[in-house]
């Protein structure tokens, strides 16, 4: 008998999941489950996962060590899971504002002992993974020689307002080519996508769940042996309905936008700005020479609010789901004083136009926005079938979806429908390299069609099409 998976959300954490499990098969080919994605917005990978532009390694928690090590996993299950989705930035500088050292908030020497750390666990991931695959494709595949991962800013000179800073290995992401890839792929894996689907119930049945859904004005329900529970800000909320009065838990909920620039009248910058920290920081992503990513915290910038989200105050406020689903009103404005401001620190962004701002939540189970708690999964239901993820930056989605499919296959195991000797699983305490299984790219990158298809990927998100490059 196949067991059916239903997933409820499809940003990295659901789709990460459904690509992974899709992969499981017996020894006679067939797979192993059916897998059902969910999701209410017309498209996947259309939730907070949209905006993404950088594949942390750590450095974004210069106070936060836990985080920062948790980061770097997960940076490196990222890496050996899609080695080609990244931008064409070479480098990700880290630069500190004059002001936070001034305010005594972060020291350049503490983002060097963070970075220290994290190439000293670097360093021992690249020796297993070199052991096994060799020198030059741990250096092609990982982040390079750990000697390299990052080094003193000897030239400022692009930058205002900053005294000090470190070029790191952090790659950009390009969300396009990474959501348009795994998209394709989960068709090819034969995953069934029903978008327009939203989850407003479930019931826990003798086999299982029944998981309505609805469309318009249309109810269905689906039958799931296993659930995993991957919609993010209403995580809570749809939890409930399993388990209405065992989450304790607390969540502080940001709303934050990040803006499209078109560059191609920039000078051309080919490296990540990440401005440290709080309220003098600032990103700048570019993806190629045309198109970049850029992020302004002020609450008249790129930072929209916060609030806490408990199991007594699960839902969103109804302004920031307008917000979400239709944009800001004053979308304009603030595209502009965003620029404006960046501007001011990045000099080399003069000519930059504003395209388009999405608004997205993030969720931390930490206020303070330099220590963003990583990742957790949890099993809700007493069975342990019900797993809730929450992937507070895209590169824990990783390490959750491994987790995922770990606490799936036992629960299979212990069920007696697969055997033990059918089960794949990294321990995501311990192991670093993944089974060939787990890495999902290919040659399609290469491919022309692949580059039709990304550009309609991205029509379909208001993204622009130039993120995606014509040469390859
Ligand atoms: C502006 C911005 C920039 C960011 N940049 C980065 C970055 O550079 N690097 C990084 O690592 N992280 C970044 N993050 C954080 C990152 O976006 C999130 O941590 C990550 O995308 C969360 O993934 P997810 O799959 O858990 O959630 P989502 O991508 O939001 O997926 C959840 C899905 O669930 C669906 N859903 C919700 N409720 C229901 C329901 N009832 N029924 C059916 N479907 C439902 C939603 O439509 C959505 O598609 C950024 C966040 C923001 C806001």
């Amino acid at each position: 008998m196949i067991e059916t998976i239903v997933i409820i959300g499809a940003g990295y954490t659901g789709t990460l999941s459904a690509a992974l499990l899709s992969n499981l098969k017996r020894k006679n080919d067939q797979r192993i489950y059916r897998i059902v994605l969910l999701d209410e917005r017309n498209s996947i990978l259309d939730g907070a996962s949209k905006v993404i532009d950088r594949l942390h390694l750590g450095g974004e928690y210069p106070l936060d060590q836990a985080s920062a090590l948790s980061c770097l996993q997960g940076a490196l299950y990222f890496k050996q899971m899609l080695p080609d989705v990244y931008s064409k930035a070479e480098a990700t500088n880290y630069i500190l504002a004059e002001e936070t050292e001034k305010e005594g908030t972060l020291t350049f020497e503490r983002m060097i002992q963070n970075y220290t750390t994290i190439q000293q666990s670097y360093s021992a991931y690249f020796d297993i993974f070199s052991n096994l695959h060799g020198k030059e494709r741990a250096i092609h595949l990982l982040f390079g020689h750990p000697n390299t991962l990052f080094s003193e800013i000897t030239d400022l000179s692009y930058v205002k307002g900053f005294k000090k800073g470190l070029v790191t290995k952090e790659k950009g992401i390009n969300p396009v080519i990474l959501g348009a890839f795994l998209e394709s792929y989960l068709h090819e894996n034969s995953v069934e996508i029903l978008t327009n689907h939203r989850v407003i119930d479930a019931k826990k049945t003798e086999c299982g769940f029944d998981i309505t859904t609805q469309t318009g004005n249309t109810t269905k329900v689906l039958k799931a042996n296993q659930v995993i529970n991957a919609s993010w800000q209403n995580a809570f909320s749809v939890n409930q309905y399993i388990s209405p009065h065992t989450n304790h838990d607390e969540l502080n909920v940001f709303l934050r936008c990040s803006a499209v620039v078109d560059i191609t009248d920039c000078p051309n910058v080919n490296t990540s700005y990440f401005g440290m920290l709080g309220k003098h920081g600032g990103s700048y992503s570019p993806m190629n020479d045309k198109i970049a990513f850029i992020y302004f915290p002020d609450t008249s910038g790129s930072y929209l609010g916060e609030c806490v989200q408990n199991a007594g105050n699960p839902l969103f406020p109804s302004l920031w789901v307008d917000y979400i689903k239709n944009g800001i009103i004053d979308k304009e404005e603030r595209g502009k004083f965003i620029l404006s401001s960046l501007t001011k620190c990045y000099p080399f962004l003069e000519k930059a136009k504003i395209l388009n701002l999405f608004v997205r939540p993030v969720l931390s189970s930490r206020k303070e926005l330099e220590k963003r708690r990583y990742e957790t999964v949890k099993q809700i239901d007493s069975d342990g079938k019900w797993i809730s993820a929450l992937s507070m930056k895209a590169v824990f989605a990783p390490t959750n979806a491994l987790d995922i499919v770990r606490i799936i296959q036992q629960n299979s195991m212990n069920d007696n429908f697969i055997s033990k000797n059918e089960c794949l699983i990294v321990d995501t305490k311990c192991d670093i390299v993944l089974p060939k299984e787990f890495i999902l790219s290919n040659t399609r990158f290469y491919h022309k069609a692949f580059k039709a298809y990304a550009r309609q990927y991205a029509l379909a998100r208001q993204l622009p099409i130039e993120m995606v490059e014509d040469e390859k």
